[in-house]
This record gives structure tokens, C-alpha cells and sequence, in this order.
């Protein structure tokens, strides 16, 4: 089998890594760069474009963050290559896709695996593993061709609010190991706290504050929404979401649903959450496809004149764009306080940074978490250990040397472009 890391092999974001076995050819994800154009996005791979000899024979999608998918939404790929995601990471995309005024199309020939349900593209055997992370939903794949194995880690982390996933994936007989391709983006830290005690924390510091808590939070950071519902219920607050989050909310709840998974997350039943007309809210309300749920939403969209007057009973999850609301139709910021993460990147999602500065030059009470949405080096060791890899493979990374330094010849850093073959 041969590995070819086309692009984030050498940096955070634009993932995508080829798999040959024989004739077989397929794609582990197909991100765009940061802040790359959508022509940018576009790789000069053989078979994607255009009908070839030894086609692309599917490209098989990790998560739904854009430095993982979002290049397949920058030109039309050649039709008959499949697309492989599950149901909940398909509407995620379609509904966030429409997002901007040039709406982009998904295409069109998109399969759908399910987690511990083994799936046949070509040559390759692929199981996907549920892990956690910060999209809403995020996996790891064992694959199998010519009695080699590879795992693909995606995005992942042991610490957030699907802990339990990643117990699972340690404990997942995945038989003997040839490469673990695995994300490092914040692998020069070396451990870091959980998410539940970072949110203890926070949830102790807000019980007397008397002002709105502003929370740096993606708009798909389901987990984070979820940690922020319980802080407005044990502080007696309300969660104020735009109708992008509530819609994504309300889907991801229902599609779990109809595979018989509670998810204890926010949505349109919560009484504690409601929906600001921004716009954001408006562009959703243009989607005529989910008609039903804008009539569930209705009863709890609530005007500019009530979040003024509500402020400090209000936690209001921010994210690229919203210091433009928040200047206009805000402007009050005092009791305020602001939470970010220092470690956090926030390049998952377009537009992040300009948020972040905006809020930090502001005058409100600087809130820092430790929380992040990625591993930290101890997770990637206890991986490791756990499934033994001949060879690791880091991706979606700027620091290399900590993998030489830490798995010496194991450590096998390729450059973008570059084929490694496991003998
Ligand atoms: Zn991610």
C-alpha cells in the first residue's frame, strides 16, 4: 500500500492524503488550506476532475470542519467519484454550505457509513471509529488493503465531551498496525485539563457576575453549546443562539435520534435557549427545506430591545462575524465578561481570528481556558503505545520534530507530495 499526504503534511489544514492499493485509489479527506481561496483549494490529483484509467474511487470524510471538506465544494469533482460521510455529517455541510450569499453545492454522489460498520471501496476495507472532537460528529479509520493496515486518526482529542470515544478506540481491536497517520496541530502541548473541569470552573466564576458571558465558540462546537446549556441551567441564564446554531442543534439531535442515540445536547425544546434575528438567522430562514423546524423556532426568536434588557442573564456563544451584531446592536458591555482559549487555534472555521481580536481589545473581563479542541501530545503517546504502529505518520501539523524526537525512526514526517510505500 502506498500513502501519499498531498497536502498538510507539512501544516494545519487543507488535509488530504491519498491511498493506492494496486489499482485502487481513494482519498482520506479533502480540506481547504487556511484562508485559501476556493480556486486555491483545488489539487492537481489524477482521476478527481475528470474521467481517468485508475479513477479516484471514492474520498471518505473525517469531519465536517473545513480545513477537512471544504475543498470539495470549490469546483465540481468528477461524478462518479463517491463521497463517503454519515447522514448527520451530510446536513451539517449542506445546511453550512449555504451559509454564505454564494451558496455552494455538495455533490451529488454521496454515500453513507455508519460508525463500527465496516465499508468496501475498491481494494480498501475502512471501519469508521467515532472520536471526540469539536465538530459534530468526527472519525478515525482503520484501513485495510493488501493485509496492511492503516489507521487515519482525523481530528481528535481524550479530554472533551466524548471522552468515552476515544476509551473506545483504545480498546477497539484493531489487529497489528503498519502506520498510524495521525493529527498533531497542538502536539507541542505536552497535557493539558479536561473540559469538565475547565467548565467547573468557569460555571464557579460566573455565579456572581452581573453581566452577559461571551464565549468564543464555532458554530458547530456542539460539544462546547452542550457545556454552555448546563452553565445557563445551573446560573439561572439563558442561551442565546443564532438560527444557523438552533437549526444545526435541531438536526443533529433529530438525525441521532432516528439511529436511537439521545444526545443530551441543547435544541428548540430547551426552555432556556433562545434565537436572536441576526443575520445569520435570516439567511437560514431562506432554506424553504426546513420550513418545519423554522416553525418550531418561531416561539422562541426574541428581539434586540429583550437582549439588552436581559444582558446579564445571557450567555452568548460568539463566532466569526458576530462582533458585527454585537457592535451594532449590543454596544453594552459592562459586567461583560469574555471566555476564549489561548491554546485554542480557532482556524477551523473561517473568520475566527478577526472575533477574537475584536472581543480582546474590547474592555471586558478576559476569561482564559485552558479547553482545547485538539490532542494533546500525551493522547497521540497513549495512542501510540496502545496500537503500536510500525511506522507514525503526523498530519495536520507544525511540529514534526516532537514526533522525531519522541518516536525516533518510527517518526516517518513526509513533505507534501511525497509517496512512502509499507513494505
Ligand atoms: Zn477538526
Amino acid at each position: 500500500m502506498k500513502i501519499i499526504v498531498h497536502r498538510g503534511a507539512e501544516e494545519i489544514g487543507g488535509n488530504c492524503i491519498e491511498l493506492v492499493s494496486g489499482t485502487s485509489r481513494i482519498l482520506l479527506d479533502y480540506g481547504a488550506p487556511l484562508g485559501a481561496s476556493p480556486e486555491e483549494t483545488v489539487l492537481n490529483i489524477p482521476g478527481l476532475y475528470e474521467k481517468s484509467a485508475d479513477p479516484v474511487l471514492g474520498i471518505i470524510i473525517s469531519h465536517t470542519h473545513h480545513t477537512h471538506y471544504g475543498a470539495l465544494l470549490a469546483r465540481p469533482i468528477e461524478p462518479g467519484v463517491k463521497v463517503y460521510m454519515t447522514e448527520i455529517m451530510e446536513d451539517v455541510i449542506r445546511i453550512t454550505a449555504k451559509m454564505p450569499r454564494d451558496g455552494k453545492k455538495l455533490p451529488a454522489n454521496i454515500h453513507y457509513f455508519r460508525k463500527g460498520h465496516k465499508f468496501i471501496v475498491g481494494r480498501f476495507v475502512i471501519t469508521p471509529y467515532l472520536m471526540d472532537h469539536t465538530a459534530a460528529e468526527s472519525f478515525a479509520f482503520l484501513i485495510e488493503a493488501d493485509g496492511k493496515r492503516i489507521i487515519y486518526t482525523g481530528d481528535f482529542r481524550e479530554h472533551g465531551n466524548k471522552a468515552a470515544a476515544f476509551k473506545q478506540f483504545l480498546a477497539a481491536k484493531t489487529g497489528p498496525v503498519d502506520a498510524l497517520i495521525t493529527e498533531g496541530v497542538q502536539a507541542d502541548i505536552e497535557k493539558g485539563p479536561a473540559e469538565q473541569d475547565v467548565m467547573a470552573e468557569i460555571e464557579s466564576k460566573l455565579k456572581d457576575r452581573r453581566g452577559a458571558l461571551y464565549v468564543m465558540c464555532a458554530g458547530q462546537d456542539i460539544g462546547l453549546l452542550a457545556s454552555m446549556a448546563m452553565i445557563a441551567k445551573n446560573t439561572r441564564r439563558f442561551l442565546v443562539v443564532d438560527g444557523y446554531t438552533a437549526l444545526l442543534l435541531e438536526r443533529v439531535k433529530a438525525l441521532a435520534q432516528k439511529q436511537g442515540v439521545d444526545l443530551k445536547i441543547p435544541s428548540l425544546e430547551t426552555k432556556f435557549l433562545c434565537i436572536i434575528r441576526n443575520l445569520a438567522t435570516q439567511r437560514i430562514y431562506q432554506l424553504s427545506e426546513y420550513n418545519e423546524t423554522f416553525v418550531r423556532m418561531r416561539p422562541k426568536m426574541y428581539g434586540w430591545d429583550w437582549v439588552r434588557d436581559n444582558l446579564p442573564r445571557l450567555i452568548i456563544p460568539v463566532r466569526a462575524n458576530s462582533q458585527l451584531w454585537v457592535k451594532e446592536q449590543i454596544d453594552d458591555l459592562r459586567g461583560a465578561a469574555f471566555l476564549y482559549s489561548d491554546w485554542e487555534t480557532y482556524t477551523e472555521e473561517a473568520g475566527m481570528m478577526e472575533t477574537l481580536k475584536w472581543f480582546k481589545a474590547r474592555p471586558l473581563e478576559v476569561v482564559p481556558t485552558p479547553s482545547t479542541g485538539h490532542a494533546y501530545f500525551s493522547a497521540i503517546r497513549k495512542l501510540a503505545e496502545n496500537k503500536k504502529p510500525r511506522y507514525i505518520i503526523p498530519i495536520n501539523t507544525e511540529h514534526q520534530e516532537k514526533f522525531t524526537a519522541t518516536f525516533g525512526k518510527r517518526a516517518k514526517v513526509l513533505k507534501n507530495g511525497e509517496e512512502f510505500t509499507l513494505d
